[in-house]
């Protein structure tokens, strides 16, 4: 698959195209494009397979990913390998990332600014990567992939198209933690997730459910 990545944000510093994520990952550096690079421990710029047929988008770093510069380590992170297994996967066979590289203190909201400097870089790994699926944990990533203010409860459950990719919206692991009503729902995401791979895989491109629940 060749097409746009078409997760770009607003207008954002043009960053230099990078032929590889070791390369993207050498021109980041010690990023302190925006504050965060100031409050954080560590970059944490991404992890597992460069040609993955299914990309994980998160929103930022926790403390536990600040302090091990890798992403979905903690608690949600747990879960988050429970719900792969459960599907045949390991986080191997998955590329995972975040809006956002540096931990946001007090793990609080990305604000429009970092998200508007820091997300080129993501844009470049999508492009390099170049995933059939995306899946968007929450809020923050479906709002940036798919371009809008919908929350993550009103879009989850449904499958959309962006340049030739399928994006497939997911509570966040982190939500199930907190309300359990929602581990039930996030195992048939990820159910319908495996279906989407599936299809993808045998050279079929699943219909765009859009605002209509998903059939698939
Ligand atoms: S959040 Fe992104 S733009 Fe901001 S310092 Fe970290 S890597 Fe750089």
């Amino acid at each position: 698959m060749t097409g746009p990545a078409d997760t770009s944000g607003p207008a954002a510093p043009a960053i230099k195209a990078a032929d590889s994520l070791v390369a993207l990952r050498e021109h980041i550096g010690d990023c302190h494009r925006c504050a965060l690079g100031d409050t954080r421990t560590t970059l944490v710029f991404g992890v597992g397979d460069p040609k993955a047929r299914l990309m994980f988008i998160g929103e930022a770093p926790g403390r536990n990913e600040d302090l091990k510069g890798e992403p979905f380590v903690g608690a949600a992170g747990h879960l988050l390998d429970e719900l792969l297994a459960e599907i045949g996967m390991t986080r191997g066979d998955v590329y995972i990332a975040n809006i956002l590289k540096c931990r946001p203190p007090a793990n609080r909201d990305p604000q429009p600014g970092e998200t508007q400097t820091c997300t080129p870089f993501l844009e470049e790994q999508v492009r390099l990567i170049d995933p059939a699926v995306i899946a968007t944990l929450g809020n923050h990533a479906t709002r940036f992939i798919l371009k809008t203010d919908r929350p993550i409860g009103a879009l989850r459950g449904r499958l959309f198209h962006r340049g030739g990719r399928c994006v497939v919206p997911i509570y966040h692991p982190a939500a199930a933690l907190y309300d359990r009503s929602k581990a039930e729902v996030l195992s048939d995401d990820f159910r319908r997730l495996r279906t989407v791979l599936d299809r993808v895989a045998s050279g079929q491109m699943p219909d765009e459910s859009g605002d209509q629940p998903a059939l698939f």
